[in-house]
């Protein structure tokens, strides 16, 4: 099969944000957006990857999407591939009364949100990113259950049945009356369970080598690298059968404990990816001991792994969505960043920057366009 590259975006937005009533059509080479702070850089960005997951990138609940004053937002994305086959077109409305989303691909309601999911393919790199890198581990799990929820099928449903079934087992342990139904919750929690600890653990497996030379790519040195800490002793499990007869005996094993703290202790629930960077012949935790900048590296190294997932798995060449990310990343870093996107042969990019002499992306052939209050021009 071919890569479906795509063509050139259409995205029409209202009410969205700041961003002025406009229909945008964004070339196929990508384009810089140039503005001042406030005007609405990354309120585009924003815009364009909620028509991925159908919800903003930077955690906002959907009311403070719309527009101050007005009560919904509209937007609509129409892919254009080589052939009109790869085309897409998909569709999000919110309205503030009754909290109504509406979301159409290809003109038609499918039966649900998650079956529209990651129908843009588009990957976002935020200056933010760095917390994937310093904060607790909930971050990087849910790094990993976003881009396995958009890239495997499957994962999203097991990862619900889990997180459903946790809730109530954890309920059940809190009440005392309810110790003795705790049981019934395990074969669920067990199943899900299983299903998410292998699907991250194969992951991991599968990329961990494109991190590192991700890494090393962009830091011109150092060795970084990915390891997955399950939230239970796996003993070496990696068939799915394997793995939930380890999440049972864990399970029992913790049995006392759990019943003392009232929740669930042993699972998926309590995983991680631990982020190490190669100090002589030992790995150091990132999380602990990275400096700004190598930190900012593993997070950028994370998302270009996040775009050859996408590519993998959905055979189509993401949008990437650059939101001021040389910022703070001295010019070796930068310029490495950008040779390697360009070996990539990555498609379409948005990039945006507060100033014009911070394009360095494809050097001069990248359109520029500037905004200001929310409204774009060209
Ligand atoms: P910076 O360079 O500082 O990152 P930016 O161009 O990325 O700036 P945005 O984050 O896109 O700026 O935000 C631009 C403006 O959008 C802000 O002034 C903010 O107050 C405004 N804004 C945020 N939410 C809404 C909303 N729901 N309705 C109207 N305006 C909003
Ligand atoms: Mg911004």
């Amino acid at each position: 099969r071919q890569m479906c590259i795509r063509d050139r975006t259409g995205l029409s937005i209202r009410n969205f944000r700041n961003l002025a009533e406009q229909e945008l059509d964004l070339p196929a080479e990508g384009v810089a957006i140039v503005g001042e702070n406030a005007q609405g850089k990354t309120n585009l960005l924003e815009a364009v990857y909620y028509l991925e997951t159908f919800r903003s990138f930077r955690g906002s609940r959907d009311h403070r999407l719309v527009a101050f004053g007005e009560d919904f937002f509209r937007l609509a994305g129409t892919l254009e591939g080589k052939s009109p086959e790869d085309g897409v077109r998909v569709a999000a409305a919110f309205q503030t009364r009754g909290k109504r989303k509406k979301v159409t691909v290809n003109d038609e309601e499918p039966e649900r949100l998650g079956d529209a999911l990651g129908c843009l393919a588009a990957v976002v790199f935020s200056p933010a990113d760095v917390g994937l890198v310093s904060e607790g581990p909930g971050a990087r799990r849910r790094f990993l259950d976003i881009v396995l929820s958009l890239n495997v099928r499957g994962y999203l449903g097991a990862l619900q049945q889990f997180r459903q079934v946790l809730s109530q087992r954890n309920a059940a342990l809190k009440d005392a009356r309810g110790l003795g139904t705790v049981e019934v919750w395990d074969q669920g929690l067990i199943e899900g369970g299983s299903r998410v600890v292998e699907e991250r653990a194969l992951w991991v497996e599968k990329w961990n080598e494109s991190f590192s030379a991700y890494y090393k790519g962009i830091s011109g040195v150092r060795i970084g690298r990915m390891e997955y800490q399950p939230g239970f002793a796996l003993n070496g499990a990696s068939s799915r059968a394997d793995i939930a007869e380890a999440f049972r005996s864990a399970l029992l094993d913790a049995r006392e404990r759990e019943a003392r703290l009232g929740s669930t202790v042993v699972g998926p629930q309590r995983d991680d990816l631990l982020l190490t960077v190669a100090e002589g012949e030992e790995g150091r935790d990132l999380r602990e001991y990275g400096s700004g900048g190598q930190r900012r590296t593993a997070a950028l190294a994370l998302r270009l792994t996040e775009a050859a997932t996408v590519r993998d798995a959905r055979n189509q060449e993401p949008v990437i969505l650059m939101d001021d990310v040389f910022a703070e990343l001295d010019s070796g870093r930068s310029e490495r960043i950008l040779a390697l996107m360009e070996e990539e042969e990555t498609g379409q990019v948005i990039l945006t920057v507060p100033k014009e002499s911070d394009i360095r992306l494809r050097r001069d052939s990248i359109p520029r366009w500037r905004i200001r209050e929310g409204a774009l021009e060209w």
